[in-house]
């Protein structure tokens, strides 16, 4: 029985709890086919806590899960072998901003969201940017390398990260990167803890580039008939405006929406939706091509925003889809491939899909602009969870085979974790795994930081 008293000493009692309901409120995340178990969870305060946590741990030969918004969708944060749940939800302070860097330095609890007001507050914009923004935290967003919708024109969470401090699996603080634009002085190891799902260490603070406010944007809101539509479509706005975002849904996942209250903005009802956002500087040429699409029946219909609020309501159809399809506990997918793929891909996923779940209702969504899609299969009402979830992984092997032959990544930017674990080999070569595992080795050679997820030792 690990000596949780020794443990309380180093984080404060009142930093310290095995309440059932804190335990089961902080042991999962978003994913509902397992149920948590942690020992006990802990709200560490400082650095010099995450420090004697992890001495603790290594001691006691207990297993550590890092834990941030808890809005993950591949297991990462779920506690479910009797590990230690360290939460960073004590540790939400934005510390300092430097204007003169464009850069602010806060610890790894603070929600997304809050840095992005934070950064419009003070003249700035933090551009990454989902769904979960209201929830998830920085440490879980550098953790799992989060991309979201504005990534066409922003990049990747890893594309913001200045510097990081770290405790690694061994106990030991490393300042990673110091906020230092240029710095060629060999490995770059800030990145690797960027989307290592807290397998290598935890991240106790970092410092983050801004930069300007983008100009008002409009959103473009059109039915489409075909991917091949969607594809000439996308290529037609991002070769004459500054677009933003492109983002795309289907049907199923319009009737999500719709069934949860939000109303359709077109009368036509057609197979797939595509939401562009670009610069109102560049309205004319976008109302062109806009022109232009639907002319050549590449779009059947079409709405433009004519005000921010109505830009908010388009994009309410894309970003809430997550949520109105929660109760139907889908099982999920997090696909990319190279943009030129993605019709081929997803006529030989659709197949497959289509094929293999005769009964199911399939949703795809996500941001086609990036090469990345979700699927989510709804689980029917009667089927038992783990008969509908053990049917789904069979089906996974076939739909990864079709990843793997174009090219594409099983997991786009919603991590390894627990779910996509049996299936790593599909996107990564046995040397490439091989490789993570002696770097694990390296940062946590007790395997105590967040054990079972990515890949076994
Ligand atoms: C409605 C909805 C929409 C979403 N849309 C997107 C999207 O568009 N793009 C996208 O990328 N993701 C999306 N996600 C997934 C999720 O929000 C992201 O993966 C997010 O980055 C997770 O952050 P979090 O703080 O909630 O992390 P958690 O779920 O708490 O943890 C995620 C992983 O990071 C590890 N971790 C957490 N904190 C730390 C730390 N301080 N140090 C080390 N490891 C840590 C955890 O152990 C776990 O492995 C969405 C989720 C929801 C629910």
């Amino acid at each position: 029985m690990a000596d949780l008293q020794s443990l309380a000493n180093v984080v404060g009692p009142e930093n310290l709890t095995v309440d059932d309901d804190v335990r089961h409120e902080f042991g999962r995340d978003w994913t509902r086919y397992m149920q948590p178990a942690p020992l006990a969870v802990t709200f560490p305060r400082s650095t010099e806590h995450v420090r004697g946590i992890v001495r603790w741990a290594r001691n006691e030969k207990v297993g550590i899960v890092p834990s941030g918004g808890r809005s993950g969708l591949s297991g990462g944060a779920m506690a479910i072998k009797g590990e230690l749940v360290v939460s960073f939800s004590k540790m939400n302070k934005i510390l300092e901003l430097s204007r003169g860097d464009a850069m602010v330095r806060c610890e790894a609890g603070v929600i997304t969201e809050n840095l992005q007001k934070f950064a419009l507050d003070h003249g700035f914009y933090y551009p990454v940017d989902f769904a979960a923004r209201g929830s998830s935290a920085i440490g879980g967003n550098i953790a799992t390398n989060a991309g979201g919708i504005k990534v066409l024109r922003y990049g990747l969470t890893r594309d913001w990260v200045a510097g990081l401090t770290v405790v690694t699996g061994t106990g030991e603080v490393l300042e990673l990167g110091k906020g230092l634009i240029k710095n060629a002085t060999g490995y770059d190891l800030r990145h690797l803890f960027i989307g290592s799902e807290g397998t290598l260490g935890l991240v106790t603070h970092a410092t983050m580039r801004l930069t300007r406010p983008p100009l008002p944007q409009r959103v473009l809101f059109m039915a489409v008939n075909d991917t091949e539509s969607i594809m000439k479509i996308f290529d037609a706005f991002r070769s004459s405006v500054a677009i933003s975002a492109f983002e795309t849904l289907n049907e199923d996942a319009m009737q999500g929406v719709s069934a949860k209250g939000l109303k359709r903005p077109l009368e036509t009802v057609s197979r797939w939706y595509v939401l562009v956002e670009h610069d109102t500087a560049d309205n004319d040429r976008a109302l062109e091509v806009f022109q232009t699409v639907m002319n050549e029946g590449l779009a059947l219909d079409g709405v433009v925003s004519e005000s921010s609020a109505q830009a908010a309501a388009l994009w309410r159809l894309r970003e809430d889809i997550t949520e109105a399809l929660a109760h139907h506990t889908p099982y999920k997918n997090d696909v990319s491939v190279m943009v030129s793929r993605v019709p081929s891909f997803l006529a030989d996923a659709d197949a497959v899909l289509k094929r293999e779940y005769p009964t199911y209702t399939i949703v795809w969504f996500g941001h086609i602009g990036d090469g990345n899609l979700h699927i989510s299969i709804l689980k029917p009402k009667e089927l038992p969870m783990e008969q509908f979830y053990k049917a789904c992984q069979k089906v996974d092997t076939m739909l990864f085979e079709v990843v793997q032959k174009h090219g594409g990544s099983i997991s786009a930017e919603h991590g390894v974790g627990l779910t996509k674990k049996p299936f790593l080999s599909y996107t990564r070569s046995p040397e490439e795994i091989a490789t993570m595992r002696a770097l694990k080795q390296v940062f946590d050679p007790d395997g105590i930081m967040n054990p079972g997820k990515m890949f076994d030792p």
